[in-house]
């Protein structure tokens, strides 16, 4: 990976559209060469000749045989997402035409880029800082209106603003602090320490805000957990199949038989969930399925909401207030759903609702009624905090910066109240300093950027 940074005056090129056929296959060069190289195999005018931000007609062609009729797209260094001189090339979308127009401009001195080197160029040349770069990748990745809305805000430098207006601060204290140090023999003291404990406690606070938001920000990126936990035949694979609108769980009359928890993904109102279809809560003597139960209630508790589903037709209310009672003592929110709500008595309807009046009725089985349920598992989650325009924290490596950066400003205020020297201070300072610039990118690492930008795609 190493030999990543030494390569950086190469002009790279890759396939920046999807593999596979598409009407039209977009070629991307990036470096001091992109314009000459492809100049050289393009026929209809001179590339080195036109003005940035122009589109060109022409044929590429591999000696006297033409590969395609092209549109080629030239960006000059320094407008461009990389900096550096682009060429864009939109080709007819067959892999045939996309592997001849690739070789060809190997063959000219062109060389496959790296996954993520696109975006490494660009970071490395100033266009954006590290957790911006990062964001693209999450942006490309996004899935639902949340995630797409936190990705949009840390690229539009949001959280990188707000990381370094909290590095300002600190430079500034650090300054005051080792202002002092330079006139200790004087004893003179420019900062007062109510003044820096002050200033410390509140940058504290900015730092555990940011970290506390992680869980919201994983459960954007990554959907909210959920399970449908509930007995066998109680509906469970119906009920997501039917939330799925396709048959990826397996539907079975014999009880007991969805042995494998199933993940599924589904946008409610613009929130990813993820379902996970579990094997029911019944005790058993069969150990497979054993297994199977217990990785239901540790499922259960690590979700941020359950669906307690039951079958109408096949539950007395002793059964049920057993349940309430577990589900309760796990302590994540749960929804009641009665099913099988086409083939059940009416009088054990009314007597559910009104022991539990916020159960939901459903039937799984002929699709009803499952609007009401996504109303109330988004009502469950509260909205509202998804849809905030407050910086999240989304990224695990930023969160671990984050959570470095709160002990080492705990630190600064262990060494305010144990009077230390300045000196310690300030090295305390200074580690929060680094911590907060690893986010950003301005401390960085080959190693570091190497495992960011290795987990692109290449292309990207
Ligand atoms: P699981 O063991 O909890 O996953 O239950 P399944 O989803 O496999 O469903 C068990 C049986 O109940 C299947 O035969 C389903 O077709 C049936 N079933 C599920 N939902 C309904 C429903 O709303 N009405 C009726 N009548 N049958 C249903």
């Amino acid at each position: 990976m190493s030999s990543h940074f030494s390569r950086i005056g190469d002009t790279i090129v890759a396939l920046a559209t999807p593999q596979g056929v598409g009407a039209i296959a977009v070629i991307r060069l990036s470096g001091k060469e992109a314009i000459q190289i492809t100049n050289r195999v393009f026929f209809g005018k001179n590339l080195e000749e036109q003005a940035s931000h122009t589109i060109h007609f022409g044929t590429l062609r591999d000696g006297d045989r033409v590969i395609d009729e092209v549109l080629v797209s030239v960006f000059i260094s320094p407008r461009s997402f990389t900096k550096e001189n682009v060429v864009e090339i939109s080709t007819h979308g067959s892999s045939y035409i996309i592997n001849q127009v690739l070789r060809l401009l190997i063959r000219q001195g062109a060389r496959p880029a790296e996954p993520g080197e696109f975006t490494q160029r660009a970071f490395l040349n100033g266009q954006f800082d590290l957790a911006q770069a990062e964001a693209v990748a999450d942006l490309i990745h996004s899935d639902s209106e949340a995630s797409h809305q936190a990705a949009l805000h840390q690229m539009r430098g949001g959280f990188s603003q707000e990381i370094r207006e909290l590095r300002e601060k600190l430079i500034h204290f650090a300054s005051m602090i080792e202002l002092e140090l330079d006139f200790t023999e004087e004893d003179v003291e420019f900062a007062s320490r109510d003044d820096l404990r002050v200033l410390v406690e509140k940058l504290l606070r900015v730092v555990e805000n940011l970290i506390s938001s992680f869980d919201l920000g994983n459960v954007i990126k990554n959907g909210v957990p959920t399970v449908i936990a509930g007995k066998p035949n109680a509906g469970k694979s119906t009920l997501l199949n039917a939330l799925l609108n396709e048959e990826r769980a397996i539907v079975s009359d014999i009880a007991g038989t969805t042995r494998d928890s199933i993940e599924d993904e589904i946008n409610i109102g613009g929130v990813m969930f993820r379902f996970i279809d579990t094997a029911g809560l019944r005790e058993t003597t069969d150990t497979v399925e054993a297994m199977g139960v217990n990785r239901t209630r540790e499922k259960m508790k690590s979700a941020s909401l359950i669906l307690y589903l039951f079958d109408l037709g096949d539950t007395d209310m002793v059964e049920i207030n057993r349940d309430v009672n577990k589900l309760e003592n796990i302590g994540v929110p749960f929804i009641k759903v009665a099913n099988k709500l086409d083939k059940s008595n009416n009088q054990f309807i009314s007597e559910l609702k009104e022991k539990y009046p916020d159960t939901i009725f459903i039937s799984a089985g002929k699709k009803e009624n499952l609007d009401v349920l996504k109303e109330k598992v988004l009502e469950l989650v509260n909205l509202d905090k998804f849809r905030t325009g407050n910086t999240v924290v989304t990224n695990i490596r930023h969160f671990d910066s984050l959570t470095r950066t709160r002990q080492s400003l705990l630190d600064v205020l262990t060494g305010l109240d144990e009077e230390v020297t300045n000196d310690f201070v300030a090295m305390d300072i200074r580690r929060s300093l680094h911590y907060l610039g690893e986010i950003t990118g301005e401390i960085t690492t080959d190693d570091l950027l190497a495992n960011i930008f290795s987990k692109f795609c290449i292309g990207k």
